[in-house]
Formats: C-alpha cells, structure tokens, sequence
C-alpha cells in the first residue's frame, strides 16, 4: 500500500516532529490529541518546529554561500552544484511553508482518522493508556489503517491483539530532533504482516529516515537499549547524592569527547517521558522509585518539563554545558 495520508496521535514532543517531519515531506498529516486546548498549544509547537527548520536551512544556505564566495568552491568543478544546491534549499524552505498550511488538527478520534493510511500513536509511554487508546481507535479506524507505535520502551506484542488488526501493527521509533537526528528503528511483532513491514520501512525512507530494520522484538529497539541504562545509570548517581547533574555530564563529556551528558539528553527527551520510563522501571525494581519521585518533586512539579519549557536540569537557550567553561 503506498501511504499518503498520515494521522499523528499526541502532539507533545515527538508527535509534534513526526507530523511536521511528514508533511514536510510532502504527506497530508492530521494530528489528534485528546481536547482542543491541547491541539491549541500543538498549533504553537508546529509553528515553532517551522521556525527551526527555517533556521537550520538558513544556516546551510549561509555554510554554502561562504564555500562559493569565501573561495573555496572551484566553479570548473562541479559547476552545476551552485545552482542544484541552492534550488533544493529554496524548494526546503517553501517545503516547511506547506507543512504548516497541510496539517489539519482533530480532537475526534473517528474523524482524524477517518482516511488515514497510517496512524503513527506517539501518546504516554503508560501501558493502560495506551491500551485504552489502541481499544477505541481500533474500533473507528478504517480496516486499510496501518497502525505504529512510536513507544520507546514497550513492545508491540504488548498492545497488538487489542488493536484488532495485529497484521497491520507495528513499532516506527524515531529519535527525538527527528530533523536532524533522522533514524526510524522499524519492529515488528509475531504476527506483523511482511508487506505491512515493508510498507511502514518505505514510508520511513520517504519522509527522509535513515531506517534501521530490528529482525526481532527487543525492549527499547537499539537506541534505547543502550541510551536508557546510560541515563537511569547518570539519574541513579544523581538520586543517591554522588555527585550533583552537572559534574555527571561534565564526566562524561569529558571522558567520551561526548557533546552532551545524561542529564542535557533527558532535557531534550523531555522529563515527562523520562518520569514515565522510570515509573514503569520502578514497578518491577523498586529501587527506582526514589528517582522517580525525585524527577516529579525536584522537576515536573515545578514546571521544569526539559528544553521545550525553557528549563528542565539546565536553563535554555543557553545551558550551561554548552559553556566552554563548563569543561574546566
Ligand atoms: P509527551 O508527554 O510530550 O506527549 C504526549 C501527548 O499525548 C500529549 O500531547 C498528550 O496530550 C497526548 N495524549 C495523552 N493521552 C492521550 C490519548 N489518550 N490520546 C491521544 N493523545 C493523548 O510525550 P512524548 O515525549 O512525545 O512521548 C510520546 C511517545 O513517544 C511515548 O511513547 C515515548 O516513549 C515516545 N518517544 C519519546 C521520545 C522523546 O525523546 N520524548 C523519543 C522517542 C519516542
């Protein structure tokens, strides 16, 4: 089946990226979030992802018109670079104009789905809600809809029968910045169907994802079954008093010529969702608890939800491990 109409349901951090990245890409994205206050806040977060993508492309046009004026570039060769070069960069930036003007926002479930060739569910990383959502969506989706998962931690297997449709059901993660930290890790479950599979790794590639294809179901998929115990590891030093946040990262960072350590990455995850990943983690091992409740009490509670909220561990824009004096 080839994709064309594309549903994001939740607009917080990553599904608001998913659908910009989409319809950047030329797909007509619906978003669904639960209320209209919150689509709302999601309609300010598209137009801030737009003023990101604006600038991150003004920097390139920048970097390219030093290399040509700056007498680096050689016009003997390559001479059609310049022009092929520039042009695409143009046709980006009436790209993002279009991704804000195609993305239409729903708070009924049956309406934003109403057509969707492939829902993409990036809603709470909590099993009951999840499942809820997966119950009422699979009895109002049409039967073409191809639902994907964007959970970090959960398997597929966990949520596939409850769907209704577990041929068509699958896990798309991507990495949060999807703009330029572009990887889409594709998992199927038991009873995923190849050609769905093959579907959804096509889909990836169209919106500009460099995939990586999981051969078996794996908590976390790659990426977070490396990057979530480097992150409870920093957390746990931090909760048990070893050392303060900043001299964690500056460790690390030092150690590894790393740009950032756990504690700048959990601002950019967000610590909402970190505070999810731990909640569950606790529920088998309780040792995580206290670090839990010290990111509800110390951060979440005082607002300071990570780099979208303009304070998580740091304070942005500029934090400060981006100091050079931080290193010393
Ligand atoms: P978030 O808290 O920023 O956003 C969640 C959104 O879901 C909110 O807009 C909320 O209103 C909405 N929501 C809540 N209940 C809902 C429901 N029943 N139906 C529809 N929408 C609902 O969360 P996030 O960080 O974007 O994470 C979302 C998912 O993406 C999680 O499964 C998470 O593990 C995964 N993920 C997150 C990151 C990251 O770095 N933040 C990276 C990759 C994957």
């Amino acid at each position: 089946m080839t994709v064309k109409n594309v549903t994001v349901a939740g607009s917080g951090v990553l599904g608001s990226q998913i659908a910009f990245q989409s319809a950047f890409k030329g797909f007509n994205v619906t978003i669904y979030d639960i209320n209209d206050k919150t689509l709302e806040k999601a309609k300010q977060t598209i137009q801030n992802l737009s003023d990101i993508y604006t600038e991150e492309i003004s920097e390139q046009q920048k970097t390219m018109d030093k290399v040509l004026h700056g007498g680096v570039y050689n016009p003997n060769f390559l001479p059609d670079i310049k022009i092929a070069t520039f042009n695409e960069l143009n046709d980006d930036l009436k790209s993002i104009k279009h991704a804000k003007d195609i993305i239409s926002f729903s708070s009924d479930l049956k309406s934003a789905v109403s057509d969707a060739d492939l829902l993409i569910e990036a809603i709470p990383e909590n099993v009951e809600i999840k499942n809820n959502f997966y119950e009422k969506l699979g009895k109002v989706a049409p039967s073409k809809t191809i639902f994907a998962t964007n959970s970090s931690t959960l398997l597929p297997s966990m949520f596939a029968d409850i769907t209704g449709r577990p041929e068509k059901f699958i896990a798309l993660h991507f990495a949060n910045q999807i703009w330029k930290n572009n990887t889409a890790e594709i998992m199927g479950h038991s009873k995923t169907d190849k050609g769905i599979y093959e579907d959804v790794v096509q889909f990836a590639k169209d919106i500009g994802m460099i995939t990586i294809e999981l051969k078996k179901e794996q908590p976390g998929y790659i990426l977070n079954s490396m990057l979530v115990p480097f992150l409870s590891a920093g957390q746990a030093l931090y909760a048990k008093g070893v050392a303060d946040f900043e001299t964690i990262d500056k460790t690390w960072m030092l150690a590894t010529k790393a740009p950032m350590g756990p504690f700048a990455i959990l601002d950019i995850v967000g610590l909402k969702t970190a505070y999810d990943i731990v909640s569950n983690h606790a529920k088998d091992d309780p040792s995580f608890q206290p670090l839990a409740d010290m990111i509800k009490n110390e951060y979440i509670d005082k607002g300071k939800m990570g780099i979208a909220a303009g304070e998580g561990f740091y304070k942005y824009p500029n934090p400060a491990y981006t100091d050079p004096n931080f290193l010393s």
